[in-house]
């Protein structure tokens, strides 16, 4: 029998923080508006909330992985305020052109791979098919096309994308709390 479990599957930067290059301090981390409401959405109707994020600032020698734990330990309590409990976060240190030796290597967790998606949908026993990706570049929806993601949503909030990008979208919509209202049960 196929599993029920439903996820969604966000993008961080320029999704629930704002679109700075290479967020790393807590003083960069803003929320977009919305973002509070839109996680309650999802989370009350059921989805998982997992974030997946690529960090090649890792790679790149800007900020180590303990930054980038620390400041999701910053946002968790964000979201904890508020009762929303954030299931997982799946973040991406790698570069191909990436100083750090380690890091720099061709994954195949770098979105646009899946690779972050898989590891969930094994962890969890997530349906893709009934599950939701948020994301604000065309590597987050390829990602999740990739994955088998049900519905693929590109974000406005975020960086700027070319015209061409929204035809690989199955929505186009301003911000993460228009998306949750496209899936909310109360809609
Ligand atoms: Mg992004
Ligand atoms: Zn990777």
């Amino acid at each position: 029998m196929a599993s029920s479990v439903r996820a969604a599957f966000i993008d961080r930067d320029g999704v629930i923080n704002e679109e700075r290059n290479y967020v790393y301090k807590i003083q960069d981390f803003v929320l977009l508006p919305g973002v509070l409401e839109a996680l309650k959405i999802f989370q009350d109707t059921g989805f998982l909330l997992i974030v997946v994020t690529n960090q090649a600032g890792i790679a790149r020698g800007y900020y180590d992985s303990k930054a980038v734990e620390e400041l999701h330990f910053y946002m968790r309590s964000l979201f904890s305020d508020s009762g929303i409990m954030i299931d997982k976060i799946y973040y991406c240190p790698h570069h191909r052109e990436g100083i750090v030796k380690k890091y720099a290597i061709d994954c195949n967790c770098r979105k646009p791979a899946p690779g972050m998606l898989i590891q969930a949908v094994n962890e969890f026993n997530i349906n893709t098919a009934q599950s939701v990706l948020i994301g604000d570049k065309i590597s987050d929806i390829q990602a999740g096309r990739r994955a088998g993601v049900g519905c693929n949503v590109l974000v406005e909030s975020g960086h700027p994308f070319e015209t061409s990008t929204r035809f690989l979208a199955d929505y186009v919509v301003a911000d993460l709390l228009a998306a949750a209202q496209l899936f909310s049960m109360r809609s």
